[in-house]
C-alpha cells in the first residue's frame, strides 16, 4: 500500500502537487515580480511560468485563482550594465527605473523599454497575467496605511530582522527609503521624525538637504525590500508566490517576510515555490547584471514558445536548468516533438499552445533544409522530396526561419554545411560504381533523418549487392 502510494506519487505533475497543496478553500492570488532593469532573460522567465503553471493546475482543480505580474520599475538603478552606454552613471541611485529615460527614445521611460518586449513574449508564451506597476501601486498612495504602520513599528520590525537574519542594523536604522527631493537619491537619508497626522516624515540626505517626504501621495519614497514584500502579500492578499532560491535561504527575505507579514500586518504568507536558477551552459547562473544572459524575445526567435514552456514544466522547481542553446537546444526541441505526436501526456497539455502549428517537418530536418535550399520555393521542393506533406506553408516557413537565426548564433560548426554551385574536379574521375555508392549514401541518409554508423552501413550492404 505504502509503495502504490508512492507510485502515484511519481506521476503526479509538480504544478499538480503545489495546487493539491494550496488552501483549498480560499480564492487565490497568485503573484509573481521582475525588475525591469535589464532585458528579462529566460532565468527571470521560470518565474511567471512556473507561477502560470500553478495557476492552471488550480483552475484545473476547480479553484479560484487569478495571477498578478508586477514590475519592480520603482527600484532604483544600480549600476551601469555592460549593455548601457557611460551616460547613465548619473542615473545609478537615483529612483526610480520609471522616471529613466529609455535606451532607445521609444519607450516612455527605462523600465517599459525592457517590459515592453518581455510582456509581449508573455502573451506569446500564453501567460497572460493581470499586470501591475510598483510606481503606479506606490503613487496611488494605496500602500500609505501599511507604510504608517511600519514606520510606527519601526523598532519592532528591526528586532525581527536582526534576530532572523542574524545581522546588526544601524540604530538609526527606519525601513523607509525618502526619495531627496534636492539630489534625487534614495536609500541614503536619515529618517528624523514621522508625523502621522501628515503621513510624513522628515529626513536629512548626505547631500546636506533635509525635507519632507509624504508616504501618502507622489511616491515620495519606498520601503526597503525586506520590509515591501510581506507589505505586498497583506496589501494585494498574495496567496501563492514562486521565487528564487536566494530568497529562500535560512534568514533570508521569506523567513523575515513571514515573520513580519504576520506580527506587523496580521496576515499569512503565501504558498511559497521555490525555483532554482536556469544557468547557460559553460557560463554560469543567467543575469542580466552581467551580460550572462539570453533574452526571452531572442529565444522566441529560435524556439517555438511551448517549447520554451516544456523547458520549464519538465524540471520541477527546485532542480536546476543548464541550459544549452547549442545541440542542447535541439534535443529538447525533439524531445517535445515526440512528447506532442501522442498528445496525452500532463506535460504535453502544460505545455502546448493551440495557436501553435505542430504539423510540421522536424526542427531538426529543417537545419538540414535551410542549408541546402537557396530560397523559400526550394524549401517546399526538398520537403516534398523528403516526404513531407506540406500544407501549412507560412508554418513552415517560420521553424525555417528559426532553424537559420540558430544555425547563425548557436549551432556548432559540425552542424553547419554550404552546398557548393561548383563541382569539384575530383567528381569528374568518379566511376560508375563511385556514383552509384554516393546515390545510396544520399537515399539511406534520407531514410534515417540523421547520419548514423547505421545509415553508412545499411549504403554500404546495398552497394555490396549492387547490380554488375
Ligand atoms: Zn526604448
Ligand atoms: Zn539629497
Amino acid at each position: 500500500m505504502q509503495q502504490q502510494e508512492g507510485e502515484t506519487q511519481e506521476r503526479i505533475h509538480w504544478a499538480d502537487v503545489c495546487a493539491a497543496q494550496v488552501d483549498q478553500d480560499k480564492s487565490h492570488y497568485i503573484a509573481t515580480g521582475i525588475t525591469p532593469s535589464g532585458p528579462i532573460h529566460i532565468g527571470n522567465m521560470r518565474e511567471v511560468l512556473t507561477g502560470d503553471l500553478v495557476h492552471k493546475a488550480m483552475v484545473e482543480r476547480g479553484l479560484s485563482s487569478e495571477q498578478v505580474y508586477i514590475a519592480d520599475d520603482f527600484d532604483p538603478l544600480r549600476k551601469v550594465y555592460p549593455f548601457l552606454p557611460d551616460s547613465y552613471a548619473k542615473y545609478i541611485g537615483m529612483p526610480p527605473l520609471c522616471d529613466i529615460p529609455c535606451p532607445c527614445g521609444k519607450h516612455a521611460n527605462y523600465a517599459e523599454h525592457f517590459l515592453e518586449p518581455f510582456l509581449q513574449a508573455l502573451d506569446e508564451m500564453d501567460v497572460h497575467p493581470t499586470v501591475l506597476r510598483s510606481s503606479e501601486l506606490y503613487r496611488s498612495g494605496r500602500y500609505a496605511d501599511e507604510i504608517a504602520t511600519v514606520l510606527n513599528r519601526s523598532d519592532d520590525i528591526k528586532e525581527i530582522l536582526e534576530r532572523v537574519s542574524r545581522r546588526t542594523l544601524p540604530d538609526s536604522w527606519v525601513p523607509y527609503y525618502p526619495i531627496c527631493s534636492k539630489c534625487g537619491t534614495i536609500a541614503n537619508a536619515e529618517i528624523l521624525s514621522h508625523d502621522p497626522e501628515t503621513t510624513s516624515v522628515t529626513y536629512r540626505c548626505p547631500c546636506g538637504h533635509e525635507g519632507v517626504s509624504d508616504y501618502s501621495k507622489g511616491g515620495e519614497g519606498k520601503l526597503v525590500w525586506r520590509v515591501d514584500w510581506p507589505m505586498r502579500w497583506h496589501n494585494l492578499g498574495v496567496t501563492v508566490e514562486p521565487f528564487g532560491k536566494d530568497h529562500a535561504a535560512a534568514g533570508g527575505s521569506f523567513d523575515t517576510g513571514k515573520e513580519i507579514v504576520d506580527k506587523i500586518f496580521g496576515g499569512v504568507a503565501p504558498f511559497p515555490v521555490k525555483y532554482e536558477w536556469i544557468s547557460l551552459k559553460g557560463k554560469g547562473a543567467m543575469a542580466s547584471s552581467t551580460g550572462v544572459a539570453i533574452s526571452i524575445n531572442e529565444m522566441l526567435s529560435i524556439v517555438p514558445p511551448d517549447v520554451l514552456r516544456y523547458m520549464i514544466v519538465r524540471a520541477r522547481p527546485e532542480r536546476a536548468i543548464n541550459f544549452d542553446p547549442g545541440m542542447g537546444l535541439l534535443t529538447l526541441i525533439d524531445e517535445y516533438a515526440r512528447l506532442a505526436e501522442s498528445h496525452d501526456s500532463r506535460e504535453y497539455e502544460l505545455s502546448a499552445i493551440s495557436s501553435v502549428a505542430t504539423d510540421i517537418p522536424p526542427f531538426r530536418h529543417m537545419v538540414t533544409v535551410v542549408q541546402i535550399a537557396q530560397d523559400k520555393d526550394t524549401i517546399f521542393d526538398i520537403l516534398a522530396r523528403s516526404g513531407y506533406d506540406v500544407e501549412n506553408k507560412e508554418a513552415v516557413l517560420a521553424r525555417a526561419e528559426r532553424a537559420r537565426i540558430w544555425i547563425e548564433k548557436y549551432a556548432p560548426e559540425m552542424v553547419k554545411f554550404t552546398v557548393q554551385t561548383d563541382l569539384p574536379s575530383e567528381v569528374f574521375a568518379f566511376t560508375e560504381d563511385d556514383r552509384y555508392g554516393l546515390g545510396l549514401l544520399l537515399s539511406e541518409y534520407i531514410a534515417m533523418d540523421e547520419w548514423k554508423a547505421e545509415t553508412i552501413h545499411n549504403a554500404y550492404i546495398l552497394w555490396e549487392r549492387r547490380p554488375e
